[in-house]
């Protein structure tokens, strides 16, 4: 072992040890900060609305761990729930109540849930959905929406967004194009699109799988009529509407995006919020096609950790929190109080700006708008962010270092919190247009 003291101030003494034996020093890309130009942060402890690194410094957290923490960071109810399951064992590989109770209340809270399939991340989830959807059509093709990120399984790394869009990168290498080519796209919110990729392929599409509000390009609200018409065209065809809720679930509203816009999904996935920060996720949907799943069906998915204790235990105090505070209006007055005061910031001082706030997500993307693609999202100025990112976690707010992913809001964040929030995003703005490039003198080369 040769494992060097744990020094409180040596954030770049942790980054360097993480180089050298983690790629890019990291466990998951976006982290390593690089689409914002610093390094990245290590973060040691979090209290509510607060992270707080290695140095100790503190941190208005818009993060919230990419979105599980709704109730903000290390929540009394989800600690003790978590504590108490650990003392009486950490993993069974055997049924336990804490499944079945987690269960229910996600067969009540979700729209057209009647059975749950648990299992560790939101990439099992959608991959796991997309396998019943293919054995239930006895079809092959999916399609899926450019800027939509659906995790890192080989079918989704096709135009995916959240860090594969962050990186610039269109697709991944040691993705077989065999696999690949099942995955058929079209741009969000584009119906025209659609209805083609139906009208040449529909007899042959097992699914359409989609980010009901899109939150991995920046957030992108479905323009009206656009989930409607997803689900139109997949039962002409008979093909399956997978709602990818993974982040949007109770988060738009209690129910997800379907209790939102009132659009039924055939199989919907879950994760994120579902687990409060531990590796909890789910697909779900009716008994008739969740029934295919071995081992009452066909169909194989397992998991040696699924349903774990600790997980299930964090996940109801969670959602058992969110029953007795109902919490949703409020986060969403607070977090459109954030967005109309950033854009407001911004276009005071002539910058392009447009956002919106869905629930307790939320996302301002440094262009005039409407943003209803992904194309529209990456029309937006990165440099400025970037700049202006940077002159915000200086002032100690931390926002998802990318122009390309949604911003959260937790009930542990107060109105004090985000009107501090809009202070230092004023400065922060000024500080950007300061360091343009533009505002070089004449003749600099
Ligand atoms: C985060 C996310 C995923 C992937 O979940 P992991 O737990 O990171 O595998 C899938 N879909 C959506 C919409 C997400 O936001």
């Amino acid at each position: 072992m040769n494992r060097g003291p744990r020094r409180p101030s040596a954030a770049s003494d942790w980054i360097r040890r993480a180089r050298d034996v983690m790629p890019g020093g990291v466990s998951s890309p976006v982290r390593a900060f690089g689409a914002v130009g610093m390094e990245p942060l290590f973060a040691a402890s979090g209290k509510g609305a607060r992270i707080f690194d290695e140095a100790g410094r503190g941190y208005l957290d818009y993060v919230l761990s990419w979105g599980p923490l709704i109730l903000g960071h290390a929540a009394p109810p989800v600690v003790e729930a978590v504590t108490r399951a650990a003392r009486e064992g950490m993993s069974f590989g055997a049924c336990q109540a804490r499944e079945v109770e987690l269960a229910e209340r996600v067969a009540a809270w979700v729209p057209g849930v009647e059975m749950v399939r648990f299992v560790n991340s939101g990439t099992e989830a959608t991959m796991s959905a997309v396998r019943l959807a293919r054995a239930a059509t006895g079809r092959d093709l999916i399609l899926k929406f450019a800027g939509c990120y659906h995790g890192h399984a080989d079918a989704f790394l096709v135009v995916a967004g959240s860090g594969v869009a962050t990186l610039s990168l269109p697709d991944s290498p040691g993705v077989p194009a065999a696999t690949s080519g099942l995955t058929l796209t079209a741009p969000y919110n584009d119906l025209e699109a659609v209805a083609a990729v139906f009208a040449e392929h529909g007899a042959r599409l097992a699914a359409v799988i989609v980010e009901p509000v899109a939150g991995n390009a920046g957030l992108i609200p479905p323009r009206e009529g656009f989930l409607e018409g997803l689900r139109d065209a997949c039962d002409r065809a008979g093909a399956l509407l997978i709602f990818d809720e993974v982040m949007t679930g109770f988060r738009v509203a209690r129910g997800g995006a379907q209790e939102r816009y009132g659009v039924a999904a055939d199989l919907v996935a879950l994760g994120k919020v579902l687990g409060a920060g531990m590796p909890v996720a789910a697909y779900a949907g009716p008994r008739e096609l969740m029934r295919r799943m071995a081992p009452e069906g066909d169909v194989y998915q397992a998991g040696t950790l699924s349903g774990n204790p600790l997980g299930m235990a964090a996940g109801i105090a969670q959602l058992d929190e969110l029953e007795r505070t109902d919490p949703f209006d409020g986060l969403e007055r607070r977090a459109a109080t954030l967005v109309d005061g950033i854009v407001a910031a911004a276009s005071a001082r002539g910058i392009p700006a447009c956002g919106t706030a869905l629930g307790s997500m939320w996302g301002v993307f440094l262009s005039d708008g409407p943003v209803f693609d992904f194309d529209d999202a990456r029309r937006a100025d990165t440099d400025l962010f970037a700049r202006y990112y940077r002159a915000c976690f200086e002032r100690g707010v931390f926002f998802a270092p990318s122009a390309f992913e949604a911003g959260f809001l937790s009930t542990a964040h107060t109105d004090a919190d985000v009107a501090e929030t809009l202070g230092v995003v004023g400065e922060a703005l000024d500080a950007a247009l300061e360091a343009a490039p533009d505002a070089a003198p004449e003749g600099a080369g």
